[in-house]
Parts: C-alpha cells; sequence; structure tokens
C-alpha cells in the first residue's frame, strides 16, 4: 500500500470547532486563550491576504481556504475588530482645563499609587497637582480631565485608573494599549467601552448579505490588525473548520488500488489548486 506524503503543514488543535463552545466560563475563557495563541503561532497575518473565499453561511459567517485549510469567519466580530482597531489609532483623547481645580478626597494608598504613577495619569489624559502641605488625603487637585467628541471623563474614571493601577503595577500608555486591545490593558474602561460600542455600529452585522468582495475585504483587513483573532468584546473571529489534506487521507486509506489513488490524489489536488 502506498504510503501517503509526509506532511510539513501545520496542524490545528486549538482553533477549531470543537473547542469553541465549552460549557463553562473558566474552560470557555482557557479555550479562547489557547486558540488565539495557536492562531498566533501557526497562522501568518498576511496569509488573510491570500484567502479565498468560497462564500456566506446563514448571513453571518465567511466560509474561505487558504491552501489546504478551510476557515469559518465571524463576519460581524471580524468587521468589528478592524473599525476598532482603526478607530483606537486614530481617536486623540484631549484634554480638558476645568475652571476651577478640585480638590481630591483620597485614601493615602490612592496617594502613594498616583505619585508612584504619575506619568500614566497624565497619558491618559488627567492632570494633577500636588500640594504637599495639605493634609493627608487631600494632596491633590485635579486641573484638567480627557475628553473625546462625545464622551468626557470625570473623578470616578480617574479613582476608576487609580484602583487599576495599585492592582496591576502595569505600564498604561492611551495609544499603545488600545492598539493591541490587550485583556490587561489599565486603561480607563469608559474609553475601550466607547470605541467598542463605536466600532460595533458602523460594522457589518449579522443577518446582512454580502457581496463576495464584500466579504473578501473584511477578510483581507485582518492582515493589517494587530490583535485580529477577537472581537473588542472577546469574541472570536475565526476558527479552523477542516484540513482538507485529513479528507485525501480517509480515502487513501479505503481504497488499495495504488494507481487508482494516485489518480484520486492527483483529481484532488487539482481541485484544490
Ligand atoms: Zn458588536
Amino acid at each position: 500500500k502506498r504510503m501517503n506524503a509526509p506532511r510539513s503543514k501545520t496542524t490545528f488543535a486549538a482553533a477549531t470547532l470543537e473547542l469553541s463552545q465549552p460549557d463553562d466560563e473558566e474552560r470557555k475563557a482557557r479555550a479562547l486563550a489557547a486558540a488565539t495563541s495557536e492562531l498566533e503561532r501557526l497562522f501568518r497575518k498576511e496569509d488573510f491576504r491570500r484567502m479565498q473565499v468560497l462564500g456566506q453561511f446563514n448571513l453571518g459567517f465567511i466560509i474561505a481556504k487558504l491552501d489546504r485549510d478551510l476557515f469559518i469567519v465571524d463576519q460581524h466580530a471580524a468587521d468589528e475588530k478592524f473599525n476598532f482597531e482603526h478607530l483606537a489609532r486614530s481617536t486623540v483623547l484631549n484634554q480638558q482645563p476645568l475652571l476651577q481645580p478640585l480638590t481630591l478626597e483620597l485614601s493615602a494608598e490612592e496617594e502613594v499609587t498616583i505619585l508612584m504613577h504619575m506619568d500614566v495619569i497624565r497619558e491618559n489624559g488627567f492632570l494633577l497637582e500636588e500640594n504637599p502641605s495639605a493634609p493627608p488625603g487631600r494632596h491633590f487637585r485635579l486641573r484638567a480631565i480627557p475628553y473625546s467628541k462625545n464622551i468626557t471623563f470625570g473623578v470616578e474614571d480617574l479613582k476608576d485608573l487609580i484602583s487599576t493601577l495599585g492592582d496591576n503595577h502595569g505600564e498604561c500608555s492611551v495609544i499603545s494599549s488600545y492598539k493591541t486591545s490587550q485583556t490587561n490593558s489599565v486603561c480607563p474602561s469608559r474609553v475601550r467601552a466607547m470605541l467598542a460600542s463605536r466600532a460595533c455600529r458602523s460594522s457589518v452585522m449579522i443577518g446582512d448579505a454580502l457581496r463576495k468582495h464584500e466579504m473578501e475585504k473584511i477578510v483581507e483587513h485582518l492582515a493589517d490588525l494587530e490583535s485580529p483573532w477577537n472581537c473588542p468584546h472577546g469574541r472570536p473571529t475565526m476558527r479552523h473548520l477542516v484540513d482538507l489534506t485529513t479528507l485525501l487521507t480517509l480515502h487513501d486509506d479505503d481504497d488499495d488500488d495504488a494507481d487508482a489513488d494516485a489518480d484520486a490524489d492527483d483529481a484532488a489536488a487539482i481541485s484544490l489548486a
């Protein structure tokens, strides 16, 4: 019996449909992380440009082929992530000075956190002024707050940021964290939430019929994203459906005639090309 040619390609084991619907939240989060890191390792982003769109399923999903692998792409999640990263890159947080500086009532821990992360707080658009001679808990005055077209931030957002900085000792800059859209971003959650909901509203929806070139555009767009694997709400954009060479292997096992087998392989190779 003829041996199958050794396969030099990679095999998807985590970013699959089987593992995308676990029953509890913790397993779901772990499966999602495993799938994301697998795609990061096995799928080159520039290959989104080489993908061949086969069609749309149930007005919500794009079926596409890359070499011998079939993938399913969530049209809304994919378009939403593209719009989100684009918005995040182009959104500028402006700073609005307060007419009347506001004395903040803070705990001792919060004041220490501010001193340690003054630069991060400033990068997020909050301008604080320190008054060392003021009584403890009243050392800082708020002089300016960030705003962006439709949203103005306030003391609650600053406290939110301080508590996140205190917990994580994380680094944060407005630009880089929105670009990479890491879930451990320590920027004010409202900025992210605002950008995500704007991106959502401007994206194609599940239920929209798409022409082939529209689907191709959605898939191609993923090539330029920092993190194309999940939408801003964390839902997956793409999963592996099947490695078509495994279908040929099944065929080989059923067929002991080497000549017919080779012919079948050739025919399959042509139809896959
Ligand atoms: Zn959405």
